[in-house]
């Protein structure tokens, strides 16, 4: 359905305030990495299906979180988990983009460079290469899925076919 492997977003989901910083750090892990981000509310999800991990608190806020299971199976197959920064560890990429949520790669020179920069980013609908000021973050489901404007219509056409599907 999309053409680029979306990031799970993981955290406490016991209060509509949890589901809310949840749903809050997905759109801005879609919008800083330019790639999908799914936040899940239980535990029926595939962690491998996932490019990496986001947390919304240190693992000690996550301990009684339904989704805790998630954390373990993505510790276990050992893939990248990414904790908050914190606010000293706010990173601004030359073209302006502002990292709050999300590590930047930074060369030897000390260069910061975002996704975009690095052409790391990609429309979720085509998987063309995508200028992140001029993206669209859609929300489908339980993701966000930044989108060339021109893509939206695909996406949104997508999304209502598989909703009729999933009613039938
Ligand atoms: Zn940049
Ligand atoms: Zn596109």
């Amino acid at each position: 359905m999309y053409a680029t492997t979306p990031v799970l977003c993981l955290g406490p989901v016991e209060t509509p305030a949890d589901v809310k910083a949840l749903r809050a750090l997905a759109y801005n892990v879609a919008y800083e990495l330019g790639r999908p981000a799914v936040w899940v509310t239980d535990t029926d999800h595939t962690v491998m299906d996932y490019a990496a991990v986001y947390v919304t608190g240190d693992a000690t806020s996550l301990r009684d979180a339904s989704t805790l299971v998630l954390l373990g199976e993505a510790l276990v197959a050992d893939m990248d988990i990414h904790e908050p920064l914190a606010a000293d560890e706010v990173v601004t990429c030359d073209c302006g983009l502002v990292h709050r949520h999300t590590r930047p790669v930074v060369d030897a020179q000390g260069v910061v460079w975002c996704a975009n920069c690095l052409g790391d980013d990609a429309c979720s609908w085509c998987g063309e290469e995508l200028d992140t000021e001029a993206a669209e973050i859609v929300e489908s489901g339980n993701g966000f899925y930044p989108v060339h404007a021109a893509c939206l219509a695909g996406i949104r056409r997508d999304a209502s076919t598989s909703r009729l599907h999933a009613s039938a």
